[in-house]
């Protein structure tokens, strides 16, 4: 069986998940969105009271909860749904995005999450986005892309998913998210954001999302191994 793996990584607002998914559409891929697996356990956490600064209470949370990813061919978006309920929505609210990089930088959460991650990469014939993709979840990846864009630009993107799903947010307090969530990710001590040594970087600030698809499809592509 023929093994393709693709990492994207990148900071918060990039573009990694609308890149990935159009990408794994294009090249006929599974797609993996990291990040919402770490936004269901922060979901599940605030549900259940837990405290996102508590390790072992977020742990338990962790290993308790049912959590399943349904990968929609179609589409190749990806449903998650916590304790049976779609949580596919509930995850992209502010409060999740307020909390989910402090759960994230705990060292067994990640423990855990990596290993269901690896568990899911090691059939290939899938791109995955996140933060640590290129560096430990695949670092045997075929090709490794890092996104980059502005802060105000990747405030922007945000804002306007944002207001699809239904929530108003000012764009100055967007940035400053960003800006605590890249401190967050990039100096945590485990598995950091952090651009793997024999990653591509494309900066998307002036790209459109077409363009980027076509960068990444070029890169890939315009490699002698076939996907
Ligand atoms: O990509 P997204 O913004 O949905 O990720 C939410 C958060 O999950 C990130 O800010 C980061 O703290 C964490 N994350 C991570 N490692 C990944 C994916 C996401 O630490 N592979």
């Amino acid at each position: 069986m023929l093994i393709v793996k693709i990492a994207i990584d990148g900071p918060a607002g990039a573009g990694k998940s609308t890149i990935a998914r159009l990408v794994a559409k294009q090249l006929g891929l599974r797609y993996l969105d990291t990040g919402a697996m770490y936004r269901a356990v922060t979901l599940a956490a605030l549900q259940r009271g837990v405290s996102c600064a508590d390790e072992e209470a977020l742990l338990r949370v962790a290993t308790s909860m049912d959590l399943e990813i349904v990968f929609d061919s179609e589409t190749k978006s990806n449903l998650i749904y916590l304790d049976g309920q779609d949580v596919t929505a509930q995850i992209r609210q502010p409060r999740v995005n307020a909390n989910v990089s402090l759960v994230s930088s705990h060292k067994k959460i990640r423990e855990y999450i990596v290993a269901l991650q690896k568990e899911i990469a090691r059939q290939g014939r899938i791109v995955m986005d996140g933060r640590d993709i290129g560096t430990v979840v695949m670092p045997d990846a075929d090709w490794k892309i890092f996104l980059e864009a502005s802060v105000e630009e990747r405030a922007r993107r945000r804002q306007r998913e944002l207001k699809r799903n239904g929530h108003d947010v000012e764009l100055l307090e967007l940035a400053e998210q960003i800006r605590q969530r890249d401190h967050l990710d990039s100096t945590r001590e485990v598995s950091p954001l952090r651009k793997a040594d024999d990653a591509i970087e494309v900066d998307t600030t002036h790209l459109t999302i077409e363009q980027v698809v076509d960068k990444v499809l070029s890169i890939v592509k315009g490699d002698e191994r076939d996907v």
